[in-house]
């Protein structure tokens, strides 16, 4: 296990598990196999809506909570001062928690920017009364910090954003380490490459020779072969399985290290083409979902 500081001093498990797409009545059993496994940090989202299902493998496990690493994110439908102090209700009530370890703003929705610093203030007003042990955001590209820093007090801790070998990001994750923000990378694997739906007719970074090539070189997976990429250049990485031998597969990464060449390969993979949906880009649409009270 490696765990990360944050700009905070709390300490971070790198390797998360992501439950994106897990559906609500899966979420259970498959939490309750990573943290078997020995996963300690859970990436979920209201927008996921099953954060109860999370809840329901915590209580269900005899970890102790300070054990455990709790992230969850606020919808774009939930910006607000005080709609986001009641997103907390709403999201600590379903994961059966008085307190988070990371609470992040899922989207930048910069149509909306005065809704999005009046719900980051309602974070660091949650930090500051202790509700959650660190804030941050997601999708913040690098002029939404800036214009994020500029009119609030507290750096966020993480940025959540599309980190793998087809799209890395450079500009984003230069503009965190900047300012002490963690890059945390969600499709770690490139899932987003592939998933039924959104991958159609994108290649798949599971079947890019070079990360092919590396991983024979070693005995190991794509999958693993990409998660020592994040880990070694100090990111966290948050994947996502159903599938009890992948989630297993795609923990077992503490026992080899690529080589620096091979980390150069794998940057080299970076086409610039973003697979997840632009941030710059209004979606009024997203204000319409309703998160549901616990
Ligand atoms: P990942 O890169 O984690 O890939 C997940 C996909 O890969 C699933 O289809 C999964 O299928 C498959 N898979 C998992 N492990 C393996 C393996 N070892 N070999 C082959 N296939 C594998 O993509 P995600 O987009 O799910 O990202 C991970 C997490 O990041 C999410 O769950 C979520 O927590 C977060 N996220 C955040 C976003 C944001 O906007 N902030 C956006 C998207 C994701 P199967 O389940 O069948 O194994």
């Amino acid at each position: 296990m490696i765990t990360l500081a944050l700009n905070n001093g709390v300490e971070m498990p790198a390797l998360g598990y992501g439950v994106f797409q897990t559906p609500a009545d899966e979420t259970q059993t498959a939490v309750a196999e990573a943290l078997r496994v020995g996963y300690r940090h859970i990436d979920t989202a209201a927008a996921y809506f099953n954060e109860a299902g999370v809840g329901a493998a915590i209580a269900a496990s005899d970890l102790p909570r300070e054990d455990l690493f709790l992230e969850t994110k606020v919808w774009v439908s939930d910006y607000g001062y005080d709609e986001t102090l009641h997103a907390f209700d709403k999201a600590s009530t379903k994961l059966g928690v008085e307190q988070l370890d990371l609470l992040i703003l899922h989207q930048p929705a910069p149509s909306r920017w005065e809704r999005v610093v009046a719900a980051y203030k309602a974070l660091e007003t949650l930090y500051a009364d202790g509700k959650v042990r660190a804030i941050g955001v997601s999708n913040f590209m690098s002029d939404h910090l800036d214009r994020l820093l500029g009119e609030t007090s507290i750096v966020p801790a993480v940025n959540q954003v599309e980190v793998h070998p087809y799209f890395q990001q450079p500009a984003v994750q230069a503009a965190n380490a900047e300012h002490g923000i963690l890059t945390q990378a969600w499709s770690p694997i490139g899932g987003i490459t592939f998933y039924p739906g959104w991958g159609d007719g994108k290649r798949s970074t599971l079947e890019d020779a070079t990360v092919a090539g590396i991983a024979a070189t070693h005995g190991r997976t794509p999958a693993q072969v990409m998660l020592r990429w994040h880990l070694q250049q100090g990111r966290s990485a948050i994947p996502k399985s159903v599938a009890p031998s992948r989630i297993a597969e795609n923990f077992a990464v503490f026992d080899f290290a690529l080589t620096d060449d091979e980390i150069a390969a794998i940057d080299a993979l970076d086409t610039g083409v973003r697979g997840g949906p632009d941030p710059e880009a209004p979606r009024d649409e997203w204000f319409d979902h309703v998160i549901p009270e616990a």
